[in-house]
């Protein structure tokens, strides 16, 4: 599909205020953008991204009367639903400013939001404009939400028994300690947000960042439960040049660290955007990870280790090694580091953001998730796509060790590295001319033209 010209219009952009959303939000506006629509993200002042990084969008910040105690809490649920209620008002303010200012060939033709700011939809609504859902999970985490909520109809408790063995009755590849429970905040906040970010009340269509080779049934199954046509796009980020949209400074050193080690060497480690580690845990990764003899990339994200600004915890001698054969950075380019022909593993939390970027540049996991549909990605990293190993209990050295040496010494890892090019080449062919997300795309675009 070729560049477009003139433009289409006006799409209205509202990314969720969390690195893992506004990444996909920002690629599909340059997807978008690429297309013939003009641009404009309307965005919280909390966590509001860069626009020097996006000089072919427009940004607009709208107050979201967040209190520094309720984004020091970290308890996401009340924060998005805080925003819900304190957004919705500023949000329609600012599109009918937008409406009286613009010319008449530069209308706002729709309002494109993340899932969980939904108040976007009542105000476009109100405005009497189309609305799409953007989703930034996989398909399997929104049937296993949808699963927690009936279960806890039917009286289960899955706050109490979130680490057993036992399958969940109709999604047999999970275990209920796979289930994707918030540990942030009361279970009545996230069972309210999971009720309303699946109501796709008035809006036109879903967008999915995954993709029909990776997850066909799930999303067959969810099409024929959604009154409204869904257009899996993944990995949207493959699909046009994309600059970056990091909320943080990525050092971008390692690659040049990267770039004087041998090929499929590195493990590469990141536990995304919000996930912390204690002190304890990362010492024990530390060692592990110096008992394993392999190379290492690890980001460290300021913050990350409750009660420590940075890497302080880690031991002396560690840090010796660190010059040798190690590098730690606060953050990093992800994408370009997953992409460089030295990275040979990826220890991850599974954040959705990451799974796919790792699959996209077929780089085998070594996945631990922290929480949320960390744990669905990962089972279905290890058990389903063969593309990783979970480490199911806390993190221990010996444990780190054996993991680090199968994933990036053993015939295992060799195996899991195969299976990764396999998917790799499937996500390809996806995004491809006559691929999946191709074909989607461009039924999104004949949709588009309202
Ligand atoms: N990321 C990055 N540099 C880092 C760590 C992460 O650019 O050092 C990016 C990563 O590429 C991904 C996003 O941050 O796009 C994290 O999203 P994900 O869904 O994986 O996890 P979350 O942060 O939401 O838990």
């Amino acid at each position: 599909m070729g560049k477009q010209t003139p433009r289409h219009g006006r799409v209205v952009l509202v990314p969720c205020p969390y690195q893992g959303h506004i990444n996909p939000m920002l690629h599909l506006g340059t997807v978008l953008h690429s297309h013939g629509f003009s641009i404009t993200v309307i965005h919280t002042e909390f966590n509001s991204p860069n626009p020097s990084s996006h000089p072919e969008f427009t940004f607009q910040a709208i107050p979201d009367s967040l209190s520094d105690d309720q984004i020091s809490s970290g308890n996401l649920a009340a924060i998005l639903l805080a925003l819900n209620s304190n957004c919705k008002t500023p949000f329609q303010e600012c599109i009918t400013r937008m409406a009286q200012q613009k010319m008449s060939d530069d209308k706002v033709t729709c309002i494109i939001y993340d899932e969980l700011l939904y108040f976007a939809e009542a105000a476009a609504r109100h405005l009497k404009l189309p609305s799409i859902i953007l989703r930034t999970t996989s398909a399997v985490t929104a049937q296993s939400r949808v699963a927690i909520r009936q279960l806890k109809e039917e009286g289960w408790d899955p706050w109490k028994d979130s680490m057993s063995q036992d399958r969940v009755p109709n999604l047999h590849s999970l275990r209920f300690k796979d289930l994707p429970f918030s540990i942030f905040g009361v279970p009545d906040n996230f069972l309210e947000l999971i009720a309303q970010m699946y109501d796709v009340r008035k809006s036109s269509a879903v967008i999915w960042n995954t993709m029909d080779c990776l997850e066909q049934s799930s999303l067959e199954q969810q099409q024929q439960r959604c009154p409204i046509p869904i257009f899996p796009l993944g990995p949207l980020h493959k699909f046009a040049p994309v600059s970056s949209s990091s909320l943080l400074n990525e050092d971008t050193g390692c690659i040049a660290w990267l770039d004087k080690q041998p090929c499929n060497s590195v493990l590469y480690i990141s536990l995304g955007s919000v996930a912390s580690i204690d002190e304890t845990e990362v010492v024990e990764m530390a060692w592990g990870l110096a008992s394993s003899r392999q190379r290492f990339l690890w980001v460290v994200r300021p913050g990350s280790i409750p009660g420590s600004e940075w890497i302080e915890p880690l031991p002396e001698d560690f840090r010796e090694l660190v010059g040798e054969r190690g590098c730690i950075v606060k953050w990093a380019p992800q994408k370009e580091v997953l992409a460089h022909s030295a990275v040979g593993g990826f220890f991850s939390h599974c954040g959705w953001n990451s799974t796919l970027e790792s699959i996209s540049e077929g780089v085998p996991m070594i996945c631990k998730p922290c929480f949320g549909d960390q744990r669905v990605n990962a089972r279905y990293a290890s058990y389903v796509w063969g593309i990783g190993l979970q480490l199911e209990n806390k993190l221990e050295r010996k444990e780190i060790e054996r993991a680090v040496r199968r994933l990036m010494v053993d015939s295992e890892g060799e195996e899991m590295r195969r299976q990764a090019k396999k998917l790799k080449e499937k996500a390809e062919i996806c995004i491809k001319e006559g691929g999946s997300s191709y074909n989607n795309l461009k039924k999104l675009l004949e949709l588009m033209s309202f």
